[in-house]
């Protein structure tokens, strides 16, 4: 496919967000941000954007608008938990000494 990413793209991509931004990437300690960029570019080659790597798809960008990553709700998340859903994107002075426990989904409820 012609608009195909490879994982470097993406990985070019989400480094590009996270110093447009000011947030730092998952130091990847666990295999974290492979995994995350791996799914970001599994969705980006088969609905055509980057969906967030851990919630599902309408496969419909309008549908899914708000959870094209950067997500509309990694701002807040960041600011509040330090870090976004996933924890691909972490303030800048996160602390990754302490464990990321998981955050609570602050996307409104919706039914596949
Ligand atoms: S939660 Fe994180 S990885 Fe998922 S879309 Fe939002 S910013 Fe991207």
């Amino acid at each position: 496919m012609k608009n195909e990413k490879t994982l470097e793209d993406t990985k070019e991509y989400v480094k590009r967000v996270a110093s447009t931004r000011g947030w730092i990437l998952h130091n990847n300690e666990d295999n974290t941000l492979d995994m995350l960029v791996d799914g970001l570019t599994r969705y980006f080659n088969n609905v055509g954007y980057y969906n967030c790597p851990c919630r599902d798809t309408f496969e419909d960008f309008k549908m899914d608008r708000d959870i094209v990553c950067p997500c509309d709700y990694a701002e807040p998340d960041i600011a509040e938990f330090g870090r976004c859903y996933c924890a691909l994107y972490f303030d800048s002075k996160f602390d990754f000494s302490e464990s990321i426990e998981m955050i609570q989904e602050r996307r409104p409820d919706i039914d596949y």
